[in-house]
């Protein structure tokens, strides 16, 4: 299909709110957010608030590891959250979409080796996508457009007009 799911930064408000409200009437309590950069930052960020926790850690994962060198597993990129930040908490991990899963196999593998409980919490998830994450939003098979990423990065503009 060529529609498109769009989050707008409205939507993402309820959104995150109700997938918060998810976890929290499934009883799961955890003790840190692991976000993936950077999409899941913004998730993270509303779920610390909405969860009242306030123990976020980043996680850096990404397809490529230089211009034009695209890799065919995702891989992590320094700095890797230190196992012993890690060790025997529940951690949730919270990202923008689950597509094919790849990215949240590799950090929900790495967390396995460490933690006492991993979850997973996202937006989206495609229906194909092989990691079933415990708490979603909404399932969709279209691509989506997320707000923080729908527009090109900002460029320096030259002879702006400054106001007083
Ligand atoms: P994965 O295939 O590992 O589950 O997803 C990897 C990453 O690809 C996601 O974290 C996200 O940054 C990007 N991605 C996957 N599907 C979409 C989509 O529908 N829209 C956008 N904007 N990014 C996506």
């Amino acid at each position: 299909s060529a529609e498109r799911e769009v989050l707008t930064w409205e939507l993402f408000g309820t959104a995150s709110r109700a997938l918060a409200q998810e976890i929290a009437d499934s009883g799961y309590r955890p003790d840190l957010i692991l976000s993936i950069a950077r999409g899941g930052l913004f998730v993270a960020g509303a779920l610390g608030y909405a969860l009242d926790v306030k123990n976020l850690h980043v996680m850096n994962v990404e397809f490529y590891t230089g211009v034009d060198q695209r890799l065919d597993m995702p891989v992590m990129l320094p700095p890797v959250p230190n196992a012993v930040d890690l060790s025997g908490a529940k951690v949730l991990v919270a990202d923008d979409v689950a597509d094919t899963g790849a990215t949240l196999k590799l950090v929900r593998d790495f967390c396995a080796d460490h933690v006492a409980d991993v979850r997973c919490a996202v937006v989206y998830e495609k229906p194909r996508s092989f990691v079933k994450c415990e708490y979603v939003w909404k399932h969709t098979d279209q691509w989506i457009n997320f707000p923080w990423s729908t527009e090109p990065p900002v460029v320096r503009r030259e002879n702006q007009v400054l106001d007083a």
